[in-house]
């Protein structure tokens, strides 16, 4: 113990001794690096990658470069490579289907089935995926160069009316749960439906859903959930709230996208927005006549189409249909300069502590300049060209994300063994 003390004093010295020239500060090593080269050595995570989806379908490798469809295949290793993606929370995604028990009990099941088919893609490329159950674990895995796996819930409609369920997700690794999506639902009300009257915020259910999350070191996520679910969730959560995929509306007056507002109380609690890239959240955009006739075409062909209640040979001949559709009229596009817009405003209101990255590849995320997560090194550089420190990148980046689910794991109660 004595030895290591003097040793330790010695190496002080040493230190202090050391003509303070030898070692170049940080700033003038910060000026020295290139854009990419910063990019390159940050830890860079997305907070919601829906490529989850893709991996029972035919024709998609994750170990391949697979062309790229806007809103579809975006996220594969040699693009994250080339784009510097070190991983992040990758969705365990599920429709809003009718709110009975046979369609809970479908739900749940394809939401095991995803999660099963996430832990499967890492068990299989275990020298280039890993599977992260902690803020620690991700930092090592991205730091001996693989992908990280964060598992997180879009839509707790699966776990029905038993709060239980969430700890069978925890249990597999899920870190976080985000508990509404497009409809109103058993835990509170969603932003974008318009069949509702109501424009309350968490059901009962959903009070003890945050509470649950809380308890087992969930970090709760509030994206698609009305103002209204998110000012409970923050009222409720003992930990900060997350919003993985969102805009502004001082950018874009949508329902999806938050106010000033309510950015500056999730940043007062300490959380965070992960800015979206899906073109009809961040501008509007009009569909071309002849999209829009095809639209109404495809709607009239299979009307009242729902998840967990039209039969599985239908749905997928819609969804065929509807890529066939997307394909003949392509979707119109938003831009890279109305993401950072998004961004640049976020950042202005509260601050790099506050604000990361989610753009939704995969689920409908991408814009024109930024196609696929190999662009992503084009967002550091602009911020860089902004005045953004490298310092503020690492957070941005990753930082805030890690920090946030570290608090979500420290109130974690003990949870016991059943
Ligand atoms: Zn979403």
């Amino acid at each position: 113990m004595r030895s290591l003390v003097l040793a330790a004093a010695a190496v002080a010295v040493l230190a202090a001794c050391a003509p303070k020239a030898a070692e170049p500060p940080v700033e003038a090593a910060q000026a020295a690096a290139t854009p990419a080269e910063i990019h390159d050595r940050l830890m860079v995570l997305d907070s919601h990658l829906d490529t989850p989806a893709n991996f029972s379908r035919p024709g998609f490798d994750i170990m391949q470069d697979n062309p790229t469809i806007l809103g579809e295949v975006q996220v594969d290793l040699p693009k994250m490579k080339r784009g510097g993606l070190d991983g992040g929370y990758w969705v365990i995604f599920t429709p809003q289907g009718p709110l009975t028990p046979q369609a809970y009990d479908a739900a749940l099941k394809a939401a095991l089935t995803r999660s099963d088919e996430i832990q499967a893609v890492a068990a299989a490329h275990p020298d280039e995926f890993e599977l992260a159950y902690s803020a620690d674990d991700a930092e090592r895995i991205a730091a001996e160069g693989k992908r990280v796996m964060l598992q997180s819930i879009e839509n707790s409609y699966p776990l029905g009316l038993d709060i239980s369920n969430l700890k069978t997700f925890y249990d597999r690794g899920v870190r976080m749960v985000g508990a509404i999506h497009f409809r109103d639902n058993q835990f509170g009300d969603s932003s974008t439906d318009l069949t509702s009257t109501k424009s309350g915020g968490l059901t009962p259910l959903g009070f003890e859903l945050i509470k649950e999350a809380n308890r087992l070191g969930m970090v709760v996520d509030g994206s698609h959930s009305s103002d209204a679910a998110v000012e409970d969730m923050i009222r409720t959560s003992t930990t900060p709230v997350i919003l993985t995929h969102t805009g502004l509306k001082a950018i874009f007056d949508h329902p999806r996208n938050i106010s000033d507002d309510l950015l500056r109380k999730i940043a007062e609690q300490g959380g965070v927005i992960q800015i979206n890239a899906y073109g009809g959240y961040l501008e509007q955009l009009e569909d071309s006549p002849e999209r829009a006739a095809a639209l109404e075409a495809l709607q009239a062909e299979f009307p009242g189409v729902e998840p967990f209640r039209t039969d599985a040979e239908t749905l997928a001949r819609y969804r065929e249909k509807s890529a066939e559709l997307d394909a003949k009229y392509p979707p119109p596009r938003s831009t890279f300069e109305k993401f950072m817009e998004h961004m640049n405003h976020a950042l202005e209101i509260v601050g790099p502590d506050h604000v990361g990255m989610g753009a939704d590849w995969d689920g409908g995320g991408g814009v024109e300049g930024m196609e696929d997560v190999s662009f992503l090194p084009k967002v550091t550089e602009r911020l860089l060209a902004e005045g953004y420190t490298e310092d503020d990148l690492r957070k941005i980046w990753g930082g805030n994300l890690m920090r946030v689910l570290r608090q979500a794991e420290e109130a974690r109660e003990a949870v016991p063994a059943q």
